[in-house]
């Protein structure tokens, strides 16, 4: 039987708890959000004491599924002033999971400012151990030290300086299978508020942990093997495939050539360097390099589409894992910089100090659009993520996010809604992916529905990028995503084998029957995302959003964006329509 692990920070308690009923059949983003629906104020302070800070595995998380090694970080997010979700993969989701645990839950504030801690847990129980000798440093110095410490099967999950300073744009790091501080639920500063509650790191050990329990065997192993057959056979998912070979950033050509790669600060849909820092070039320089250089590296066990990679200095050695898709962009065309080592160097920085890759770049863009650095200029963007690091003035508005720093330096092109950074998908050019980031309960977020499948990739049909009748579609993405895959623990990209293979989807939900004892089918999950939806719209309302947050920034309204001299002209009731209130 499975518990919530409840941790108070102001009396430095650890309490586990029965799984309340009407949280049992829920998992990952479903969990994280109806915990903070039901115990935080929306009108609370983010960082204050009466946020909470929750960690839910999915509902299939530590068993055999596939791809399906996720944990959801949710509470109120600093950026947004929102409900947020996001998850990660790494090591630690599923040892959480075995070790009988469906919830972390993290409230209250240490008396002492300035102090942090360990929550350590295993099967014996739970303990808050003093993590004032790890505070301070980065996460490629601190994370071997704790290993050194809890060995190096323990499963962490931490948060670096930017965490420690409660930067708004601090995300949440998970160790990878190798060890290394380079997973991240690094959407909506979820790392500040960790630091917020004193709590440096959880460490998971789960030696003779109880498992996860499977009500109903046959119906699991069922689902698994439909969903193995769906991923192993769609060209994006299968071995050899898309994912598998070039990554994530095998989009950068795609997204390019459709004049959608947001450049220089969103101010272009095609980037000049995009091939230099595509998912083409960084398999080609890590077959180049050689030494330590992989396409195919799984971020979990038990993950078989493997996107992940490891990335090469020119003498083979290590640079850092991973160059993704968002991360290349947003560090890389977003700022016009156009070489994969720089992108690299980037990256290794936001794992070190532990911030969010996209709300990173989409800052630098903002502060490069200021006058505080040149587009394209590699050295000084290093700089200024060294800013960030230190902590200096400076450091502290570029770490608050793109929005705090294009209202600092008064830039009006900011790419950003409900105060977070956009990602990779210029709006004015694939609309549905514009209703999605106006209208997500998270901010501008494109896991939260992903629409690059129809309006891009062809997945579950085609629809016209441009047209303007989305409102429907993002609602459908929307409500799909909530619960099939961020809440029952598998990794998003499993998508595209499910949308366009009907009996990869009933996989998913016949291993979440096997889990649950339930008799679900794909429309009851579907019900149980819209619920979800409904409920974290609910909690930005009382919060004191409005339709007025449902909008993106006016300059996509006015500015054409080169080469297609598109603007956003979704009308505003398209966007009304995705959610009724
Ligand atoms: S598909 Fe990629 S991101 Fe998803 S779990 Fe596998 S390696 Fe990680």
């Amino acid at each position: 039987m499975s518990k919530i692990l409840r941790v108070n920070m102001t009396n430095l308690t650890t309490k586990f708890e029965d799984v309340p009923e009407k949280y049992k059949f829920l998992g990952g983003r479903g969990l994280t959000s109806a915990i903070t629906c039901d115990e935080v104020p929306p009108t609370c302070h983010p960082l204050g004491p009466n946020n909470k800070v929750t960690f839910a595995t999915g509902i299939v998380t530590g068993t055999t599924a596939p791809t399906s090694g996720r944990i959801s970080v949710g509470g109120k997010s600093p950026l947004t002033g929102g409900i947020k979700e996001a998850n990660s993969g790494g090591i630690a989701p599923q040892k959480l999971a075995r070790l009988g645990i469906k919830a972390i839950i993290v409230e209250g504030q240490p008396k002492e400012k300035g102090k942090f801690w360990l929550l350590k847990v295993d099967k014996n129980g739970a303990q808050l151990l003093p993590a004032n000798e790890f505070v301070g440093k980065g996460l490629y110095e601190t994370y071997p030290k704790l290993f050194a410490r809890f060995g190096k099967d323990a499963g962490i999950i931490g948060i670096g300086v930017a965490g420690e300073m409660l930067m708004s744009m601090a995300g949440v790091c998970v160790n990878d299978p190798e060890n290394r501080p380079s997973r991240y639920a690094g959407r909506g500063g979820m790392g500040a508020v960790m630091g917020s509650k004193g709590l440096k790191a959880i460490i998971l050990d789960d030696k003779g942990g109880p498992g996860v329990t499977i009500a109903n065997k046959e119906a699991f192993e069922t689902g698994r093997k439909k969903l193995i057959a769906a991923l192993q056979k769609h060209a994006i998912t299968k071995p050899g495939g898309a994912l598998n070979t070039t990554g994530t950033a095998t989009l950068v050509n795609v997204i390019n050539e459709a004049g959608a790669l947001p450049t220089r600060n969103f101010r272009e849909g095609r980037f000049e360097g995009a091939n230099k820092i595509s998912g083409e070039t960084i398999k080609e320089t890590c077959e180049k390099r050689g030494g330590v250089g992989m396409v195919g590296h799984a971020c979990s066990p038990g993950c078989i589409i493997k996107c992940s990679n490891v990335y090469p200095k020119p003498d083979g050695t290590e640079l850092v894992s991973c160059q993704e898709y968002e991360s290349v962009w947003s560090l890389g065309a977003n700022c016009g910089i156009d070489s994969l080592d720089v992108t690299g160097e980037l990256i290794r920085l936001c794992n070190d100090y532990g911030v969010d890759t996209i709300e990173a770049g989409v800052a630098l863009g903002v502060a490069m659009e200021a006058g505080l650095a040149k587009f394209g200029d590699g050295k000084r963007a290093i700089e200024l993520m060294h800013e960030i690091g230190k902590g200096t003035p400076l450091g502290h508005i570029l770490g608050s996010g793109a929005t705090i720093t294009a209202d600092t330096f008064g830039v009006v092109r900011c790419p950003a809604t409900k105060g977070q950074g956009m990602p990779a998908y210029e709006p004015r050019a694939i609309r549905g992916m514009g209703v999605i980031y106006a209208t997500s309960p998270m901010g501008a977020d494109h896991t939260s529905g992903y629409t690059i499948a129809p309006e891009i990739l062809g997945v579950s049909g085609e629809i016209d990028k441009f047209s303007l009748e989305k409102g429907d579609l993002a609602r459908n993405f929307l409500n799909t995503t909530a619960y099939c895959f961020d809440s029952s623990g598998h990794c998003l990209f499993i998508s595209f084998a499910c949308l366009d293979d009907r009996s990869g989807l009933e996989g998913v939900v016949e291993e979440c029957n096997g889990v649950l004892g339930t008799k679900w089918t794909v429309d009851d999950m579907i019900r149980m995302g819209k619920e979800i939806v409904d409920r974290e719209w609910a909690f930005n309302e009382a919060a004191g959003f409005t339709k007025s947050h449902d909008r993106l920034p006016e300059f996509m309204k006015y500015e054409k964006l080169p080469p297609h001299n598109v603007t956003f002209d979704v009308p505003d009731k398209e966007l009304d329509k995705v959610h009724k209130r």
